[in-house]
């Protein structure tokens, strides 16, 4: 044999051993295994990538364009500046354009016989409804003013800006613009409370009661029994809340109201629009479901 030739057999059994090295005995596997680690610049990327996508979801399900913002804030070396401008951008401008899109913003002034419940409501970008429902909404607070001076009414939940179909959680049903939740109007010992309500988002505060809907499993017929105690003891202000539901059920504009029954009888308001939604609904002892 050649040089040549000698050299090719030895570079065949090289070969040969780095092979039985990786695929061969089991101490050899074990060895090998025993070498093999993910680089820590790829868990690190795989955790940037899972922490980007749960906040993109979670702000998609409380805002609806706030995902898509923190998308394009990503792009940007400050992100969280970059979101907070971009986000206030995108909501002050908001208004503008979803009358193109069927829907109008309600207004966010704290002051005038119509108010959302809380800011946050706007900021959070859920305060949309069709330009009929936003009329709607303006006319029963003027004839809630006009009849008791001074009484403002609340609006908590309305819907997301844009795309029919697209849910504004936990309400399943607030996905087309037509439809909106109102706060129940409250006093103290002696008076009218305006703008008051018995939790500070103005749900979850249930006004006690009896109920025909049997105990289940997952349920959203939420209790939560231990914030109970944490709310303003305010008691319910019969009369306006009886004007108000009086005067929804004979407006043609709206279709359906959602109260709790026994509500509906303490208050003396029945009317076949006036009805409970069922019982795998929310429910509707803290506030009041009106839709077109
Ligand atoms: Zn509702």
């Amino acid at each position: 044999m050649g040089d040549t030739a000698v050299s090719v057999l030895r570079r065949v059994r090289n070969n040969v051993a780095m092979i039985s090295l990786h695929s061969g005995t089991s101490g050899a596997r074990h060895r090998f295994r025993s070498h093999v680690h993910i680089p820590p610049n790829r868990i690190q990327r795989v955790l940037r990538f899972s922490f980007h996508a749960a906040l993109v979801i979670l702000l998609t399900i409380l805002t609806q364009v706030g995902g898509l913002v923190w998308l394009l804030a990503t792009c940007f070396k400050h992100k969280l500046l970059a979101f907070l401008l971009l986000y206030s951008a995108v909501t002050l401008t908001l208004p503008v354009a979803t009358p193109y899109f069927g829907r109008v913003a309600l207004t966010c002034q704290q002051s005038g016989p119509l108010q959302m419940q809380s800011r946050v409501y706007c900021v959070l970008n859920r305060h949309y409804v069709t330009p009929e429902l936003a009329t709607v909404l303006t006319d029963t607070a003027n004839h809630m003013s006009r009849r008791y001076p001074g009484t403002v009414t609340l609006v908590l939940d309305a819907n997301f800006p844009f795309m029919n179909g697209f849910p504004l959680l936990p309400h399943l049903s607030h996905n087309d613009g037509r439809r909106a939740d109102l706060a129940f109007y409250y006093r103290n010992a002696t008076v009218y409370q305006p703008n008051a309500t018995r939790s500070p988002i103005g749900y979850f505060a249930f006004e006690p009661g009896p109920t025909h809907c049997p105990p289940v499993w997952p349920t959203l017929r939420w209790n939560l029994t231990l914030l109970q105690p944490l709310w303003r003891t305010f008691s319910l202000e019969q009369q306006r809340k009886r004007a108000l539901l009086t005067h929804l059920a004979k407006d043609d504009r709206i279709g359906k109201i959602f109260i709790e029954p026994h509500l509906v009888r303490t208050l003396n308001v029945s009317h076949p629009k006036i009805r409970i939604q069922g019982c795998r609904a929310a429910r509707y002892d803290d506030h009041i479901h009106i839709q077109q």
